[in-house]
């Protein structure tokens, strides 16, 4: 896996952006979870995320509106973090909630590391390959 460098990446794109006139919104998305297969790369799944300081709302309204187009499913995730005795940070939990479709859930559900890895391993190995492929 990659690693990303944290606090590295460059936001001149947004920030130019931001000069646009007001009614050219655009939002960055989180994380998009995309077939492995090179002639494929469909998407899986959308997910908005933040780190877990107790809140009990996210704005899920866009990922919401792009899932239900793509017919793919949407998850608010909310992540709980640790610091080892060395000093690393890692995910020790998770609150999700799933918010496509008619009725999106109201509440967050507690995740361990381990269900929700098995969660998304389950969506990728079940990806509806087009026929034919690219
Ligand atoms: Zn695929």
């Amino acid at each position: 896996m990659i690693k990303e460098i944290y606090g590295k990446r460059d936001l001149t794109y947004n920030d130019w952006h931001r000069t646009l006139p007001r009614f050219c919104d655009a939002i960055d998305i989180d994380m998009l979870e995309v077939c492995n297969n090179p002639r494929c790369r469909l998407p899986l799944a959308i997910t908005e995320l933040a780190q877990d300081v107790g809140q009990n709302n996210k704005n899920y309204f866009i990922i919401k509106r792009i899932a239900d187009l793509l017919n793919i499913p949407a998850y608010v995730v909310l992540y709980k973090t640790s610091d080892s005795s060395d000093g690393v940070k890692y995910i020790s939990g998770f609150r999700i909630k799933r918010v496509d479709g008619k009725i999106p859930e109201q509440t967050f559900t507690n995740y361990t590391v381990l269900a929700w890895n098995l969660i998304l391993q389950d969506i990728h190995s079940n990806c509806k390959h087009p026929n034919p492929m690219y």
